[in-house]
C-alpha cells in the first residue's frame, strides 16, 4: 500500500508535574525551591505551559510578527492532576490548549492532537493489574470531560509497560501507543509473516507505525506502536537542538534518509522543555512547525492521523525487560529506576532508599486493600467499581460524593454511611498517589517528589484508622527506616516521614 503522506512529521511533548497538594488541605504550600514562584506548578505554567499557546514568532527588528498555539501543530499529552490545577489556577492557558485540540482536529480530520494520560503517574508494569485498570479509566474518563471525545491512545508513564499493559490498552481500545525505539525486540513484514529480525539493540526504524499482537488472543487483539526517533528526542532534551530552528529541521530532514525515503520522523520529550528547561525553545518550536517544514514541503501531523493514512506493515514484539517487568525510556535497567539501586538518576549520591520505599508502600497498599475489602463490602455494592467510577469526582475536584454516585454505589444512604463511604474513596485514591514515579525518579528520598508520596501515604493511613480502626503506621515505619537517606539531616526514611511528611 503505497504512503498517502509521503514526509511528515510530528513532535510530541508529555506535558506533566506531579501533583504537589497537600493531602490534608488541598492546596499547594509554598515551595522556596521554586525561587520567585509560589511553587514549581506556577512556575513552571508560566515559564511554559502558557507561552506554548502564544509562541511568538520574531521579524528581524525584534517585533513580533505572529504568536502560534503550539499546541495546535504538536501531538501532546498533560497529566490530568496538572490539568486539573491549570483549570483553577490558569483558565486562559487551559482554554487555548483544550481550544488548540479541537482546531488540530478540524485540521486532520477527526485527529485531534491531543492524547489521554494514565490518572496517577505511576510505572504500571509495577502495579497489580486492578490498580493499573483503575489509572487508565481514570485517565480516559477525565480526558473525555476535558476535551469532549474519546482519545486515541494513552500516554503510558515513563513509556513502562509490557505485555500486560499493552493488553491493556487493547482493552480500552487505543489505537495506538508511543513507545521509545529502545523498548523494541524484534519486527517482521506483517505480509506473510516472514522471518524475525532483531532489533534490541536500539536499530528498529522509526518512521513507520509497527502492529503488535497481543500473545495471548491468536492474533485478533492489536495495538499499532509508534516508536520515536531516539537520537533527535534526545539532542531536543539534551543538546538544545531546538535553540536553531533551521539546523533542528536539516537534522529532521536526514532523518528521513535519502531523496527517495519517506515516512514520519517523530520526537517525543517532556513538554516542560519547550520554555522552562530550554529558555526559548518555545519560540523554536514554534518557528520550526510553522516556518521551516512548510518551507521543505514536510507536512506536520499527528500520530492518529498518520496512522490513519499509513496503517502498519510491520510487526513488532517488545521487550519484557529485567525479569519480566518491562521497559521505559528513562532507565537502561528496564524499570530499575523506581525501585532498584540503578544507577539511574543518582547525581552520585547512593539509592538504596527506592527498594525499602516500594517495599514500604507495597506494604501498606496491600493493608489497605484488605481494609477496603473489609469495611468497603458493607458500604458498596461493588466497592472495585465504586473506586473506578470515583474517578469522575476526582476529575471534576469535587469534594463531596454526588447524588448519582451515592444512588449507583451505595448500600445504605445515611449521612454517616456517606461520610464513611467518601473516606474509603480518599483513602484509596492516597493509596493510588502515593506510587507516583516522580518519588523514585531522583537522587534522594528527602527529595520533594519522595516526601509528597510520602505524605499520601500517612494520610492513607490516618484515613484508615478512622475508616477500619487498625493503625497500620508501625509496621510501615519499621521498613521505611530501612531506607538510608544520603542527607545527614534526614538519615532514612523513617527521619523523613517523621520530619517532612506532615501537615
Ligand atoms: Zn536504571
Amino acid at each position: 500500500m503505497p504512503s498517502v503522506l509521503r514526509r511528515a512529521v510530528c513532535i510530541h511533548g508529555h506535558f506533566y508535574q506531579p501533583p504537589r497538594e497537600s493531602p490534608w488541605t488541598g492546596r499547594i504550600e509554598r515551595q522556596e525551591s521554586a525561587g520567585d514562584y509560589h511553587d514549581w506548578n506556577e512556575r513552571i505554567a508560566a515559564e511554559c505551559y502558557a507561552p506554548n499557546t502564544e509562541a511568538r514568532i520574531m521579524g528581524p527588528n525584534g517585533q513580533v510578527l505572529k504568536r502560534i498555539n503550539n499546541y495546535g501543530l504538536i501531538s501532546f499529552n498533560f497529566g490530568p492532576t496538572l490539568m486539573m490545577w491549570l483549570e483553577k489556577e490558569n483558565p486562559a492557558a487551559y482554554a487555548k490548549i483544550i481550544a488548540a485540540d479541537r482546531e488540530s482536529s478540524r485540521r486532520l480530520k477527526g485527529h485531534g492532537n491531543a492524547i489521554a494520560q494514565a490518572f496517577v503517574h505511576l510505572i504500571l508494569p509495577l502495579a497489580d493489574p486492578r490498580d493499573q485498570r483503575t489509572v487508565l479509566y481514570w485517565g480516559i474518563l477525565d480526558f473525555k470531560r476535558r476535551f469532549g471525545r474519546d482519545p486515541e491512545a494513552l500516554w503510558l508513564p515513563e513509556t513502562a509497560c509490557d505485555d500486560q499493559v499493552l493488553s491493556l490498552l487493547i482493552d480500552f481500545k487505543m489505537k495506538y501507543v508511543i513507545l521509545s525505539p529502545s523498548q523494541a525486540e524484534r519486527v517482521r513484514p506483517l505480509k506473510n509473516q516472514g522471518p524475525w529480525w532483531n532489533v534490541s539493540d536500539g536499530s528498529i526504524d522509526p518512521k513507520k507505525p509497527y502492529r503488535w499482537f497481543d500473545p495471548r488472543s491468536l492474533r485478533k487483539r492489536f495495538i499499532d506502536i509508534f516508536f520515536y526517533d531516539g537520537p533527535i528526542s534526545a539532542a531536543i532534551s539534551f543538546e538544545k537542538l531546538m535553540s536553531d530552528s533551521k539546523v533542528c529541521a536539516d537534522r529532521i530532514v536526514q532523518a528521513f534518509g535519502g531523496e527517495e525515503s519517506d515516512g514520519l520522523v517523530s520526537m517525543a520529550t517532556d513538554g516542560e522543555l519547550y520554555g522552562h528547561h530550554h529558555k526559548f525553545a518555545e519560540m523554536g518550536l514554534a518557528y520550526l512547525l510553522s516556518e521551516e517544514f512548510p518551507r521543505r514541503k514536510i507536512e506536520v501531523v499527528n500520530y492518529g492521523y498518520f496512522l490513519s493514512k499509513n496503517p502498519p506493515l510491520w510487526e513488532v514484539q517488545i521487550k519484557s525487560g529485567p525479569q519480566g517487568l518491562g521497559t521505559s525510556w528513562s532507565c537502561s535497567h528496564g524499570v530499575g529506576r523506581w525501585f532498584l539501586d540503578c544507577g539511574c538518576g543518582s547525581e552520585g549520591k547512593s539509592q538504596r532508599w527506592r527498594t525499602p520505599l516500594r517495599q514500604a508502600l507495597n506494604t501498606l497498599k496491600a493493608r489497605l486493600d484488605e481494609a477496603t475489602l473489609e469495611k468497603g463490602e458493607g458500604l458498596f455494592q461493588d466497592v472495585w467499581a465504586a473506586r473506578n467510577d470515583y474517578g469522575e469526582v476526582i476529575s471534576g475536584g469535587v469534594s463531596q460524593l454526588p447524588d448519582s454516585f451515592i444512588q449507583r454505589h451505595l448500600l445504605k444512604k445515611s449521612s454517616l454511611d456517606i461520610k464513611r463511604a467518601l473516606h474509603l474513596m480518599e483513602m484509596q485514591k492516597f493509596a493510588l498517589y502515593m506510587f507516583t514515579s516522580c518519588g523514585w525518579f531522583f537522587s534522594d528520598i528527602a527529595g520533594l517528589e519522595a516526601v509528597q508520596n510520602l505524605k499520601y501515604a500517612r494520610r492513607a493511613i490516618e484515613l484508615a484508622q478512622e475508616i477500619s480502626g487498625q493503625n497500620l503506621e508501625p509496621e510501615f515505619l519499621e521498613i521505611i527506616a530501612q531506607a538510608p537517606g544520603n542527607d545527614p539531616k534526614f538519615p532514612d526514611g523513617l527521619a523523613v516521614y517523621q520530619d517532612l511528611a506532615r501537615k
